[in-house]
């Protein structure tokens, strides 16, 4: 197949493609499954439908594996593109070995394996180490990739340390990604943590929505709905990956009364431009997913080629806030490396604040000043 074989192939036409080049048993599967039983790992396979050398791809991915569906492939329009960068092995990776394994310490906060307790009230529940795609900047590339990480015991071990934990209300299911695995296990899942008394809100991070949309089936959605309040934060980078199925996904989950959060990772070349950052949040809303955080790029192994400068992400929100509605304004958070945790980094409007008034600069940059205080404090 070449890139335009794919594209016929993943985009809406899908129905005919499968007619036309599959046997009867596999016409009978749903799109998703075949879009995951088609998925490339090989490099060989890749170098048949793209111009990459074989024996780079080869050497990149022994550091982190190749994974490649033919959906994610068909948005790629030309070589190193926005798409391409996200799941294409590049030499880069393992030409400057800056950055470590696990910056954040997430595994020194975890007191069962699998499971990361930093914030007081809430988890991250790691439950699959699977995804649609491997992404090339993947912040859990320790984990990601390898079917020796996660398991059903580590998944045993997890519920068990939340149920003896009554200070967790929250709990965030994530990997790799929860919603590779069947609607059996998702369901097996989210009900064990539901059956939790003090577990309040559950939210899943995926990239589903984004990498492989098709799995968002009716009957997923039938399952996720019965475990309100339940949340899922998801992983769009660039506008170019809101297309017609990745809006049907949105909106099928959003039907479902799921409210659906957004976290975009800053990346060099990918998405560190305002006028691309400003599309991606309008195109996000309009398919009723709401902004939640901007990351800046963690010091992971191998991944240096996709940081940018602080000053980009701040310059990025300067050009957001005001000139976009604020529910199109995330947070730019930077993960602190040595496991603080997120901490929010704003442009600073303050221009001066004193016991008096407090002087303001807005987003076109005048100023503005505000009592510090009601006038009667003041005066007293
Ligand atoms: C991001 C994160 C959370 C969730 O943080 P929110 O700000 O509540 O979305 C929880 N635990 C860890 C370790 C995290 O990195
Ligand atoms: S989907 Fe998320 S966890 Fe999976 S490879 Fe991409 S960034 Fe990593």
């Amino acid at each position: 197949m070449n890139l335009e074989e794919i594209k016929k192939a993943a985009i809406p036409v899908c129905d005919e493609f499968k007619v036309k080049r599959l046997d009867m048993r596999r016409i009978q599967m749903e799109e998703w499954k075949q879009l995951v039983r088609d998925t490339i790992t090989d490099p060989i396979q890749l170098a048949e439908i793209l111009d990459v050398e074989v024996d780079v791809i080869k050497k990149v991915s022994e550091e982190f594996p190749l994974r490649a569906n033919p959906y994610y492939l068909s948005l790629i329009q030309e070589k190193e593109d926005p798409i391409w960068r996200q799941v294409i092995p590049d030499l880069k990776e393992i030409h400057y070995v800056a950055g470590v394994d696990d910056p954040l310490r997430e595994e020194e906060d975890s007191p069962v394996p699998n499971l990361t307790h930093r914030y007081p009230d809430r988890v991250l529940f790691y439950v699959n180490y699977m995804c649609p795609i491997y992404c090339r900047f993947c912040t859990r590339k320790r984990k990601v990739g390898d079917p020796h990480s996660i398991n059903q015991e580590t998944i045993e071990q997890g519920l068990q340390y939340i149920r003896e934990h009554p200070e967790i209300r929250d709990v965030i299911v994530s990997g790799g990604d929860p919603l590779m695995l069947s609607d059996r296990n998702i369901d097996s899942i989210i009900g064990s943590l539901r059956a939790i008394k003090h577990i309040e809100i559950i939210r899943i991070g995926s990239r589903v929505p984004v990498t492989l949309p098709q799995r968002i089936t009716p009957e997923l959605c039938d399952i996720l709905k019965q475990y309100h309040p339940f949340y899922i934060n998801t992983h769009f980078n660039h506008p170019r990956e809101i297309t017609p199925q990745a809006e049907l996904a949105c909106t099928r989950l959003a039907n479902a009364g799921i409210p659906l959060g957004n976290q975009t990772v800053l990346l060099r070349g990918v998405n560190d431009d305002p006028e691309v950052m400003k599309e991606l949040m309008i195109k996000l809303l309009n398919i009723r997913v709401k902004p939640y955080y901007i990351y800046q790029a963690d010091l992971i192994m191998g991944t240096d080629h996709f940081r940018t400068s602080v000053e980009k992400g701040l310059e990025i929100i300067r050009a957001l806030r005001g000139h976009i509605s604020g529910l199109g304004v995330p947070h730019y958070v930077i993960d602190a490396p040595g496991g603080g945790g997120k901490i929010a980094v704003t442009p600073d409007p303050v221009v001066s604040f004193d016991d008096e008034k407090i002087v303001l600069r807005n987003y076109e940059g005048n100023i503005y000043s505000y009592p510090s205080m009601p006038f009667e404090d003041f005066d007293g």
